[in-house]
């Protein structure tokens, strides 16, 4: 693909890179001070314009109030705290035990800033994807590059606008745009890239990256699925299960994609889906303020798309102007065999393609061990969820499936917890961050390891090295 950017705006692009780069070896980022600065600084931000920015919100996604605050501001000011609270503990060096050979010795791994990192986030919580990483790079002592997603352009662009107003404005700086403009980032050098996004971005992302050895997080998706047998508490379980699904009206990476479930659960289970979604979001989401909308008319369309690929057992409702699906439940034929790997002549697009957004297939097995056999079949998704009754069950998802996160009685919850490291296994990602896991990767620990030249211990070591066998015993 050739690039519409004129020789400007590339030179543009460099010169952002560099004065981040210069910036960040000017050595102003090194103290806490700084950082704790920089953080207080953004939380003021997201104070003093939390109207302005619910509205761009609003006006991406359709997102109410509500929903922004819960599930993007309130996030990102959750993972501030937790930083600030823990800035100081966090970024002293760290003790390392030593064999007594070594002796007289110490050594400490004293955590380092790599330099400039490039954050590039997507459309669906277009706020927290953003700032969250944002917020351990600070932490960290690095200098960051933004590239908002251009679908959600209201809120890149308050974003950019208000950042440089609160934050060092050459540590901190916003590079708007699409394709091209992160095309002409990604050829820049940086310490470390973190994307998040869907996974074919992911690997042209990691190929650009390579380039320069550049480390990455990638923050991808994938079909996060849900087991249930908690027959016991099947109200209460649809709950949570509705609410983690149509929050942002199903564009969220960790929601449930599918529910697995023997055939003779699926009835009830679809009645009470459907209850849970008229209780939370009234017999028309449409009119009741809190169900959002689809980001656009290409989403809009392949989503319809899916609609076929079943039986549609409630919602199913549209209005292509409005981008507007209500929550749609339905039903897919069992599988023919639970460990047969999903092709296009074999499988419905309902079961291989990521679905984000508000369809919930049901998907009938004969059992557990199938359930589980059918997710090991398929790519490690980015969450499990399980609501069973049995606490062997709920072991087995543990021990013999793999994930980003398990959810157990619970969806969605984890990611906006600042002490579990979020982040994906295999094709939903590499690395993670929040909290501590942010620490971890964006510095470097670096070893220091101090030994007094005297007592000379390390003579033995020495040549000549005869009897060193005996010695060493
Ligand atoms: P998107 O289209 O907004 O793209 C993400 C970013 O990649 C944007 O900034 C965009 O400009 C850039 N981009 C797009 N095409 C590019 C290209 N060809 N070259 C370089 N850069 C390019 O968002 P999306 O990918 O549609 O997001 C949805 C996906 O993201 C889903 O798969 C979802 O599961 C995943 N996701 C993952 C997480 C997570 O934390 N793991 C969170 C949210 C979304």
């Amino acid at each position: 693909m050739t690039s519409t950017l004129s020789a400007d705006e590339l030179t543009r692009i460099s010169d952002t890179v560099a004065r981040s780069r210069a910036r960040f070896e000017s050595g102003v980022t090194r103290p806490l001070a700084w950082r704790r600065g920089q953080l207080t600084a953004l939380a003021r931000l997201l104070n003093e314009h939390e109207d302005a920015l619910a509205d761009a919100l609003h006006t991406d996604l359709g997102k109410s109030r509500g929903e922004a605050l819960l599930t993007e501001l309130n996030v990102v000011h959750g993972e501030i705290a937790h930083t600030l609270r823990h800035l100081r503990r966090s970024a002293r060096p760290r003790r390392a035990p030593l064999p007594l050979a070594l002796a007289p010795a110490s050594a400490k791994l004293v955590p380092e800033p790599l330099g400039v990192i490039l954050i590039i986030s997507p459309w669906n919580y277009p706020l927290q994807l953003l700032l969250s990483p944002l917020v351990g790079v600070i932490a960290t002592g690095n200098t960051a590059v933004l590239k908002p997603s251009e679908l959600a352009p209201a809120t890149s662009a308050i974003l950019a606008r208000l950042l440089p107003e609160y934050l060092d404005a050459d540590a901190v700086q916003v590079v708007e745009g699409a394709v091209d403009e992160t095309t002409a980032l990604l050829a820049e050098r940086f310490d470390h890239i973190v994307y998040t996004g869907n996974g074919a971005v992911g690997r042209i992302v990691m190929r650009a990256a390579a380039e320069h050895l550049t480390p990455v997080t990638l923050e991808l998706g994938g079909k996060s699925p849900v087991w249930f047998d908690d027959d016991a508490r099947i109200d209460q379980a649809a709950r949570r299960i509705a609410w983690a699904k149509f929050v942002n009206a199903g564009q969220t990476c960790v929601a449930p994609d599918y529910i697995l479930t023997t055939p003779d659960r699926v009835d009830a289970l679809a009645a009470a889906l459907d209850r849970a979604v008229a209780e939370m979001w009234g017999a028309d989401p449409r009119t009741g303020g809190d169900y959002g909308q689809i980001v656009n008319t290409r989403h809009f369309d392949r989503l319809l798309g899916y609609l076929g690929d079943g039986e549609i057992v409630s919602g199913g409702e549209h209005d292509r102007d409005a981008r507007y699906l209500a929550p749609t439940i339905m039903r897919v034929p069992q599988p023919a065999d639970p460990r047969a790997a999903r092709t296009p002549e074999t499988t419905p697009a309902i079961l291989r393609d990521e679905l984000f957004g508000p369809i919930l297939p049901i998907v009938p097995v004969a059992s557990f061990d199938d359930a589980i056999a059918y997710v090991n079949a398929g790519d490690k998704p980015l969450a499990l969820y399980v609501f069973s009754g049995s606490a062997a069950t709920r072991e087995a998802w543990i021990s013999r499936s793999s994930s980003g996160a398990v959810g157990i009685g619970v969806g969605l919850a984890h990611a906006g917890v600042p002490t579990l490291p979020f982040g994906g296994v295999g094709a939903s990602g590499m690395g993670a961050y929040h909290g501590d896991a942010s620490w971890r990767s964006f510095s470097h620990l670096k070893p220091v390891l101090k030994k007094p030249l005297s007592p000379d211990t390390l003579r033995f070591i020495q040549p000549p090295l005869t009897g060193i066998r005996a010695k060493m015993a």
